[in-house]
């Protein structure tokens, strides 16, 4: 049964209140919502893409919702309790950030920076302290350290894996829940969640082509596949 339908996948519980199944859809939005469309394929790229980084993760000692790929579009995973942050780990300076604080898009940053924002459509999913998260009892502050912890973590695996198929990890963005007393990592890490630059070209492989009508979109999705797969 569906029980959640976000902008681009849908829960369906299990008979197992433990578990449920992600649908991967192709529906694509950008500047909070503003911006429609559908990306070929889109869906199956990212279950598949998402599939390899959280083995891989897991492999490397960080504890995942991720149980298995179930076909094309759907994922069992476990059912987590969402913490209401959005945990950003930035490599170089881009979007967001490059905006806010009119910096060049590629700047390298001296030492990776881990933001949170607060999961809110009403309020645009606004940049908070910890320090909110604490006090209005989104996070606690254990919560938070290992969130820290797991966020870096995930950037040192994920930068190195990418980094040796001819890509750098400019940012990205995790979700994190909580499962039987543990905090995991939730979600779904794909070019939607990811900034992707070839290292050579310095060409965008995620959903900035998107965002910023570049073109190429689906090429992009299907070759960051490729260079995961590999
Ligand atoms: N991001 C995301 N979902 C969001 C906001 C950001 O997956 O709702 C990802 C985005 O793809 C990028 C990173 O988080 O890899 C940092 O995004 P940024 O704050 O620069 O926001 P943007 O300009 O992408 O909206």
């Amino acid at each position: 049964e569906m029980f959640y339908e976000g902008k681009a996948k849908k829960l369906y519980s299990t008979s197992d209140p433990d578990l449920l199944i992600t649908y991967f859809k192709d529906d694509a939005t950008a500047f909070d919502g503003t911006k429609r469309d559908t990306i070929a394929d889109k869906g199956v790229v990212n279950n598949r893409m998402s599939e390899l980084f959280f083995k891989l993760l897991e492999k490397n000692g960080v504890k995942t919702h991720f149980v298995r790929r179930l076909n094309d579009r759907e994922m069992l995973c476990k059912r987590l309790h969402i913490i209401p942050v959005e945990t950003v780990v930035r490599n170089l300076v881009a979007g967001s950030m490059a905006k806010r604080l009119g910096r060049e898009e590629g700047e390298p940053l001296p030492h990776p920076i881990v933001e949170y924002y607060y999961k809110s459509d009403a309020l645009h999913d606004p940049l908070i302290l910890g320090e909110h998260a604490i006090a209005f009892g989104w996070a606690t502050a254990a919560e938070l350290k290992q969130i820290d912890a797991m966020a870096l973590k995930v950037d040192g695996i994920l930068s190195k894996f990418l980094d040796e198929r001819g890509v750098i990890l400019i940012d990205f963005k995790l979700e994190f829940g909580r499962y039987h007393g543990e905090v995991l990592l939730g979600d779904e890490i794909c070019p939607d969640t990811c900034r992707f630059w070839d290292k050579a070209t310095r060409q965008k492989l995620d959903k900035d082509r998107f965002r910023h009508d570049l073109g190429g979109v689906e090429e992009a999705y299907h070759e960051m596949l490729r260079r995961v797969e590999n």
